[in-house]
């Protein structure tokens, strides 16, 4: 299904997949997942290398599932590191709040990067040759990686096999303008476009059935633009989610207070759902169990 130039190394949804490109002596590689895994990160990237140098780690986009490695896979390799033009200032002065670390309770290990690359720019990664097309939407600044010869497209989290990455965007209201809804829209069109026969995305398996993976994207985008709510308590949802994968376990009675102190999780809440913080609490646990992502077990809350 993909060339022996490359290798997804896919690990649970706490980090991100990490595409390795093997060049002869040298290799590249995408995205380093979160930093909670980092060490797991460097042995698995030098299990895969098999003796080659790591000369080059790019990101798709910012996030600290996606960034979380970069420090110690240029610690323990040497290589450089090239960011999407848009966050280029955001990790220069790490900008907690643009990489929406704090906001949301999450961690990363600071990194310099070496060089930036922009949408329409091409890059050979792994013998091939790779167009970078902006994706914007879950970030706005993400790029996903397209090699038409082997219709192959590196989508990062602009399309996963079941849906897409929370469209943060919609609901940050940027200074100029919300609009991730729409930009989501415009990616989705724009990468429906492509002869695509392989989507390596930045969680989950690669997949070959990429007609219903867009289908799946289209109704869920469909009914977030149809109600905004629903987008506002999907990213709290898969926010509190992600912090107990993070953190394996949250006493219950914190929670509400853990809710109050990201400053994501009150924005969202005073601007779409405006609960208290006990009753937020209580129907994103309800929610949570319900859908199998949570247990709740001696007034602990604890990832499934
Ligand atoms: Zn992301």
């Amino acid at each position: 299904m993909l060339p022996a130039s490359l290798l997804v190394i896919e690990r649970g949804w706490l980090s991100s997949n990490s595409i390795l490109f093997l060049e002869g002596e040298g290799a590249a590689v995408i995205d380093s997942g979160y930093v909670a895994h980092a060490a797991q990160t460097v042995a698995l990237v030098d299990n895969g290398l098999a003796g080659r140098r790591l000369c080059r780690l790019l990101n798709t986009h910012s996030h600290s599932d996606h960034i979380g490695g970069n420090a110690a896979l240029t610690a323990a390799f040497g290589c450089r590191v090239i960011v999407p033009q848009g966050i280029d200032a955001m990790i220069a002065e790490w900008d907690e709040e643009a990489l929406l670390l704090s906001p949301l309770g999450q961690s990363a290990a600071r990194f310099h990067h070496d060089a930036t690359i922009a949408a329409g720019d091409e890059v050979e990664l792994g013998g091939l040759c790779w167009r970078t097309i902006a994706v914007p939407g879950h970030d706005m600044d993400a790029l996903a990686f397209y090699n038409p010869e082997q219709r192959l497209l590196i989508s990062g989290d602009a399309l996963w096999r079941n849906g897409f990455g929370v469209v943060f965007s919609e609901l940050l209201r940027h200074p100029e303008g919300a609009g991730g809804l729409r930009a989501a829209r415009e990616t989705l069109d724009e990468l429906a476009r492509l002869p695509i026969d392989v989507v390596i995305p930045g969680h989950g398996a690669p997949f070959v059935e990429v007609g219903d993976a867009f289908e799946r994207a289209y109704q869920r985008l469909a009914s977030f633009e149809a109600d905004v709510e629903l987008l506002a308590r999907h990213a709290l949802k898969v926010m509190l989610a992600f912090a107990l994968m993070e953190r394996r376990q949250l006493a219950r009675a914190e929670l509400p207070a853990f809710l109050a102190r990201l400053t994501f999780c009150r924005s969202v809440n005073a601007r779409y759902l405006q609960h208290s913080d006990e009753t937020l609490a209580h129907w994103l646990v309800r929610d949570l169990v319900r859908a199998g992502a949570v247990r709740e077990a001696d007034g602990m809350l604890l990832a499934v």
